[in-house]
């Protein structure tokens, strides 16, 4: 059985002061969120209110030992202004995942997928149809139990924030492969999408960025060769008419968008290969004119075609004809709104 879940509605809508060819990324948060409690052992009852702050004592332990987690999806239209979402359930069974990776408590799969639901449903003003734009989904977990002290917490909430937003990348992007820090080691927490993962990436990043790059390019923790992914996206070469990604060796976030990307291009009939790829192995594709195509997936981005790869002293340029990575894009952005057909049955229509 899946609770009910509790519905306060806010009594005066934001949505109408806001211009949807012109979101404030990451800054515009819809009029709710949905909300459930995590004591004595159990989920609390499950709740809808206006997004409002949260009292949390100064010694909640996320903030000291860092349990916190989240997912990232999104909700679009279709013609009809029927709200989609992409593989949902996904999204709770990868939560999960990072949940008893961090030694947190499971959230209710059906729940999970419910709770999106009915968020979508109340905030659906809120989705943007322009082709590219949506609704940017933000479940959570953390712990917030006031306790000092290294153990798993007995308190935790979470929590479903929605935020509206227009294509984040339309140029081609800058990637700098990282040779001093790394994003994930075997054994660790690379696989789960760990609040503390990105805290280790923000200064490389932006030291990046400094430099004039977009994304940093992880390469493995043991000797700096195998490439591991970007950012918050999967990354996909296209060397001699092969498409290769790195293998999931437990460092490397499962996207969704990178699993689904590999289904529709074997479906499409690519050879898709998922391996150990080095960066010594791309640079000589490069000096071998094989190198073809690169590009990341992942929900925020959808696809971001590469432009070139820094590394060391230089920098491998690729192509700026992308066929496979525009088709693929072109699909994933037109599956979301229903333009073009649906073959391998992703979306998931919100009711009601
Ligand atoms: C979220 C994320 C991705 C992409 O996952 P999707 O499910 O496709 O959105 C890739 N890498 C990292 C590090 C991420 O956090």
């Amino acid at each position: 059985m899946i609770p009910q879940i509790q519905i306060q509605n806010c009594v005066l809508s934001r949505a109408l002061d806001l211009d949807f060819d012109n979101i404030p990324l990451g800054k515009t948060f819809t009029d709710h969120m949905f909300i459930c409690s995590y004591e004595n052992g159990q989920w609390q009852k499950p709740k809808i209110t206006a997004l409002a702050p949260i009292a949390t004592h100064p010694a909640a332990m996320a903030f000291h030992y860092g349990q916190a987690i989240f997912e990232g999806m999104k909700a679009t239209l279709n013609s009809k202004g029927t709200p989609l979402l992409f593989r949902p359930y996904k999204n709770a069974k990868r939560l999960n995942y990072s949940a008893r990776r961090l030694g947190m408590p499971e959230f209710p799969e059906a729940l999970f997928v419910k709770a999106i639901e009915t968020l979508v449903s109340i905030d659906r003003q809120w989705i943007p149809s322009q082709q590219g734009s949506a609704l940017y989904l933000r479940p959570f977990m953390y712990a917030d139990e006031a306790f000092i002290g290294m153990r798993a917490a007995t308190q935790y909430k979470f929590i479903i924030m929605a935020s509206p937003s227009n294509p984040i990348y339309n140029k081609r992007i800058r990637l700098y492969a990282e040779t001093n820090f790394i994003r994930a080691a075997r054994g660790g927490t690379g696989a789960a999408k760990a609040a503390g993962n990105y805290a280790a990436a923000i200064q490389p990043t932006e030291a990046a960025k400094a430099r004039g790059f977009d994304q940093v390019l992880w390469l493995d923790a043991q000797d700096f060769k195998a490439i591991q992914e970007v950012g918050t996206m999967n990354i996909f070469l296209k060397i001699n008419g092969v498409i290769i990604t790195p293998s999931l060796d437990g460092t490397i976030l499962a996207g969704i968008t990178r699993m689904s990307v590999i289904e529709f291009l074997r479906f499409k009939g690519y050879e898709v290969i998922e391996r150990r790829i080095t960066i010594d192995e791309v640079i000589e594709a490069s000096i071998h004119g094989d190198l073809e195509e690169a590009f990341g997936t992942g929900t925020a981005v959808g696809v971001a075609i590469i432009q070139s790869i820094g590394y060391k002293e230089q920098t491998i340029e690729i192509s700026n004809e992308n066929p496979v990575g525009q088709m693929v894009l072109e699909t994933l952005n037109g599956v979301r709104t229903g333009e073009v057909p649906d073959p391998l049955n992703w979306m998931h229509t919100v009711k009601g």
